[in-house]
C-alpha cells in the first residue's frame, strides 16, 4: 500500500517513520521498515504505524539506509509474519512491495521445487525468494541484475524496493502499474510510493515509469529498463495535487 526509503548521511529511522505516518492516510492493517546498520534488520507489526514504534523502542534502528512499508493485504491475511519488509529464505534479500504479483502461485510452485521455503502467504515473499534464486543460482553478479530477471517473471503489478546484503551501498526500486517516486537531496535520496514522505525534505522528483528500474546509491542514481538500456527520465518539481 505505501512504500517509503532513504539512503544518505541522515539518521534513517525517524525519515522512515515520519514516511510511514504520512502514508497513513491510504489506510492499512499492518506496517514495518528494514534499517541496514552492523546486520540488515527487520521490524514488522500487525497493526498501526504506532505499534511498530513502540515495537522498536529497544531495537537497534540506528543507520543510514532503510525501507518502510504500510500493508493493506491482498494475499494472506493481516499478520506480524505476512507484513512486509520480506526477506528471502537465505537472506540476501528484503524488500517491501505494493501491488499484486497474478502469476505468485506458479512462481511459488516452481521455487518449492527448487527447495525454496517460505514462511509467509504472501505475494510479496514468493518475489523475494525468486530474486535470490537468480542472485544464486543463475551465477548472476549482482543484486540489480537478479532484480530485472525476477521482474521479467512476473506477471502482476508492483512497486518495490529491494534491499541486497551483499550491496550496503545501494537500493534497488522498480515499478508497474504502482507508483514509486524518487527524491533527490544533496548527497541522499528519498523513496516513495507518493510524494507525502518526500515533501518536506525537497521538492525535486523523479516519477518512475512503468517497466523502469532504479538503482539508487548516496551519490548516484541510474536509471534503465527491465532489458537493461538506459532509461529516459525527467526530474520535475513535485506536484502535491497527485
Ligand atoms: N500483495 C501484497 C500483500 O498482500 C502487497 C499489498 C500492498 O500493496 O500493501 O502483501
Amino acid at each position: 500500500c505505501g512504500i517509503v526509503g532513504y539512503i544518505g548521511d541522515k539518521n534513517v529511522y525517524p525519515i522512515l517513520l515520519k514516511g510511514l505516518q504520512r502514508l497513513e492516510y491510504r489506510g492499512y492493517d499492518s506496517a514495518g521498515i528494514a534499517i541496514y546498520n552492523s546486520s540488515l534488520n527487520v521490524y514488522k507489526r500487525k497493526g498501526k504505524v504506532s505499534e511498530l514504534e513502540a515495537f522498536v523502542a529497544d531495537k537497534n534502528i540506528q543507520g543510514h539506509l532503510g525501507i518502510g512499508h504500510t500493508r493493506w493485504a491482498t494475499h494472506g491475511e493481516p499478520n506480524d509474519v505476512n507484513a512486509h519488509p520480506h526477506q528471502s529464505m537465505h537472506g540476501n534479500f528484503v524488500l517491501v512491495h505494493n501491488g499484486i504479483i497474478e502469476n505468485y502461485a506458479r512462481l511459488k510452485k516452481d521455487l518449492t521445487a527448487k527447495g525454496f521455503e517460505f514462511r509467509s502467504d504472501t505475494d510479496t515473499e514468493v518475489l523475494a525468494n525468486l530474486v535470490e534464486y537468480f542472485y544464486l543460482m543463475e551465477e548472476v553478479e549482482d543484486a540489480e541484475t537478479a532484480v530485472r530477471l525476477a521482474l521479467s517473471k512476473v506477471v502482476g503489478a508492483y512497486g518495490i524496493v529491494v534491499i541486497c546484503k551483499a550491496e550496503r551501498d545501494r537500493m534497488i526500486a522498480a515499478r508497474m502499474g504502482s507508483p514509486l517516486v524518487i527524491g533527490i537531496g544533496q548527497g541522499e535520496y528519498f523513496l516513495a510510493s507518493d510524494a507525502s514522505p518526500i515533501v518536506e525534505y525537497t521538492d525535486s522528483v523523479i516519477y518512475l515509469n512503468d517497466g523502469d528500474v532504479a538503482i539508487v546509491e548516496k551519490n548516484s542514481l541510474t536509471l534503465k529498463t527491465l532489458q537493461n538500456i538506459p532509461a529516459n527520465f525527467k526530474i520535475t518539481k513535485v506536484d502535491l495535487s497527485i
